[in-house]
């Protein structure tokens, strides 16, 4: 079936499942970063960018969503309403805010309160600062950079952005794009593990990812069989139409019900290790192993083997991965905030946003006409005569809190909709389940200098079968006052990627659910052992010292990663487009946001369909 409804294109770099590889060497160290106790959100000292160790779905942050939609407790809403408001948004996400925002442009006089479950604002666009020798490094915790603004963007999402002051073109020229390779003269390579292929072994591939040009030279010094090797190297450099003799008609039925991973086995005959190797080239652009990747999306994203198949490529246009703020998508939620409650945000420029302080002791006041609640967990949403009442939990709490409200946007995640609003249809109910996310980790490593990356001539690696499939030295970016690492004595932050969909299960979805079962079992310091680990074994390659090096991590897990996406061996245009449509319908007066329902991972379906769901809220 055809995929026509987009593609996630914002990653680089080919990537990883998880699952419980165990490649890694004793446990030499003990867990760096025991999860700093949680202040008051109203105590000026709050400041959750700066908490190290488990972050994303931090400790505490889903008790109670759980408590609904796992373990089935039905919550009721209490008597009294404490507070009044013309709308109420559920999730301070690019979605929920870019909502927030538009109403209160449409409706200037509003009062409204935003809540979220996690201690801190932004959704999936989250940002972590290390103080490392005095210096302050951000890093992005989540959502990245804005994908493809030129070709993907909505005129709404555009005129959004201009009106944060968001020139991406400028944002673009601040992305330090000669750096690594050119500057510092560093290339790319693969990790390969000892428990997948015998040994730990380095193999640099060149300035770019494998591919034709530098397949002859890196492939021979894979530690994988001859064969293995033959059948790579013919993938890479001189492909054949494995499919001939079937009809054109037959080869697109194949191409399409056919998983990249059988058509290596069973058509090309990949031996398991050249499998091995080529697993996890899918994980993070499309969030799952190439078990759940049909051919024809093989050809769509140009994996080797498939350019001679005579099947049709859907063309479509490259941008540079150039859009991107230090700490991601993060500024982006920062400068909403900001122009919601400017006086919790210093600064005026998106050159300082990076920099500018936020007092959070300010987002959530009665002097307010907008206030944003954290450590907030919306439970129950029912419609009323003229408008909704809410009933939530916040961390600590002893009891439910009710609100009321004019109108109520959820922009949170959609599966737990069917049991906080009883009044949605069930067919709507069915629908908002479908979304089921693709569980992710990110390992940020801050180092008080990169010497030992610059030793081993590298700044990204492909690790494929290990717990993290991508690693790289940080994206670089000087903006405003924020200057990047420009030299190996400098500190900086490692990005680890960790896809953690499973690759057992019948359908993509399961592959998630499965993945999220096995990511649930996992520790905080299994988590970081296992991303150290792998650190350390490079180190060692240098001969350089980890501990020495080491000044501070923080893991960024989200159990509930991006939106579905629509699969191609598992999802027809026409289901995903019924079950989008019902997903977004308003139940009364509670509308739907969310990039879950658009089922998009992108920052630019979180906008659109919090401005679609604030012009309706807002009629
Ligand atoms: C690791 C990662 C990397 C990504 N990288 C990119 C990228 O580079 N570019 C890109 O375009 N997109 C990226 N994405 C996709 C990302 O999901 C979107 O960019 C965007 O951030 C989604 O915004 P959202 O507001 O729809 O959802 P979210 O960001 O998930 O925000 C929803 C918020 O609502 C809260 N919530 C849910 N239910 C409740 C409730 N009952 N009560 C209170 N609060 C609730 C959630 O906990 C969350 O904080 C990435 C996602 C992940 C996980």
């Amino acid at each position: 079936m055809a995929n026509t409804f987009s593609r996630r294109r914002f990653l680089t770099t080919a990537a990883a499942l998880a699952g419980g590889a165990a490649l890694l060497t004793a446990y030499k160290y003990k867990p760096l970063s025991a999860v700093t106790a949680i202040e008051p959100a109203t105590g000026s000292r709050y400041y959750p960018p700066a908490l190290l160790g488990l972050r994303g779905n931090h400790e505490g942050s889903e008790i109670f969503s759980h408590a609904a939609a796992l373990h089935g407790k039905t919550f009721t809403l209490p008597e009294k309403a404490e507070e009044d408001y013309d709308l109420v948004v559920v999730g301070a996400g690019a979605s929920g805010l870019s909502a927030a925002f538009r109403f209160s442009k449409l409706h200037p006089e509003a009062k409204i309160l935003i809540v979220d479950n996690h201690d801190d604002f932004g959704g999936h666009a989250k940002r972590t600062e290390f103080v490392v020798d005095g210096k302050t490094l951000c890093t992005f915790g989540g959502s990245e950079c804005l994908d493809a603004p030129q070709s993907t963007f909505s005129e709404e999402v555009h005129a959004l952005l201009r009106e944060l002051d968001l020139d991406y073109i400028k944002l673009g020229t601040y992305f330090q794009e000669d750096l690594y390779q050119e500057r510092l003269n560093l290339q790319t390579a693969v990790l390969f593990n000892r428990a997948t292929f015998g040994k730990d072994e380095l193999v640099i591939v060149g300035k770019e990812h494998l591919n034709a040009e530098n397949a002859a030279e890196a492939i021979p010094k894979f530690p994988i069989s001859e064969e293995a090797k033959k059948v790579l190297l013919e993938l890479y450099t001189r492909p054949r139409d494995y499919l001939k003799g079937k009809t054109q008609e037959q080869k697109q039925i194949f191409a399409s019900q056919t998983s990249y991973h059988d058509f290596l086995k069973d058509v090309v005959g990949l031996p398991e290790d050249g499998l091995a190797f080529l697993s996890d080239i899918s994980s993070d652009y499309w969030g799952h192993s190439i078990r759940a990747i049909s051919v024809s999306a093989a050809v769509e994203s140009g994996y080797p083997g498939v350019s001679e198949l005579g099947l049709e490529e859907e063309p479509f246009e490259e941008e540079p991965y150039i859009y991107h703020f230090p700490d991601g998508n993060s500024s982006i939620t920062r400068l909403l905030v900001r122009k919601l409650i400017p006086a919790a945000v210093s600064g005026s420029t998106m050159e300082d946003i990076v920099t500018a302080k936020v007092d959070y002791s300010l987002l959530d006041t009665p002097e307010n006409r907008v206030r944003l609640r954290l450590n907030t967990t919306a439970l129950r949403i029912d419609n009323e005569t003229d408008g909704i009442a809410l009933a939530y939990m916040t961390r600590g709490g002893k009891e439910l809190k009710k609100v009321t409200a004019r109108k109520c946007i959820f922009a949170g995640h959609s599966t737990i909709t069917p049991h906080i609003i009883p009044s949605m249809p069930e067919e709507q109910k069915a629908a908002m389940k479908s979304n089921v996310k693709i569980p992710i980790v990110y390992a940020k490593v801050a180092l008080r200098n990169s010497r030992a990356f610059h030793k081993l001539g590298i700044y990204r690696l492909y690790l494929p079968t290990s717990a993290y499939s991508v690693m790289q030295l940080d994206e670089p970016s000087n903006i405003g006052d924020y200057r990047h690492a420009d030299n190996a004595d400098q500190p900086i932050v490692l990005h680890m990627s960790r896809i953690a969909t499973a690759r057992e299960g019948d359908t993509a979805r399961e592959m998630y659910r499965n993945g999220r079962s096995l990511l649930n079992t996992r520790s905080y310091p299994e988590l970081e052992k296992e991303a150290l680990d792998i650190v350390r074994i490079l180190f060692d390659m240098a001969g350089e010292n980890l501990d020495d090096t080491l000044a501070g991590i923080a893991i960024h897990r989200w159990a509930h990663g991006y939106s579905y996406e629509q699969v191609g061996l598992w999802d027809s245009d026409e289901e995903a487009e019924a079950a989008t449509a019902l997903m977004r319908r308003p139940v009364g007066n509670i509308h739907m946001a969310g990039s879950d329902v658009a089922w998009m991972p992108y920052l630019q379906n979180a906008i659109d369909e919090g401005l679609r769901a604030a012009h309706e809220a807002a009629a």
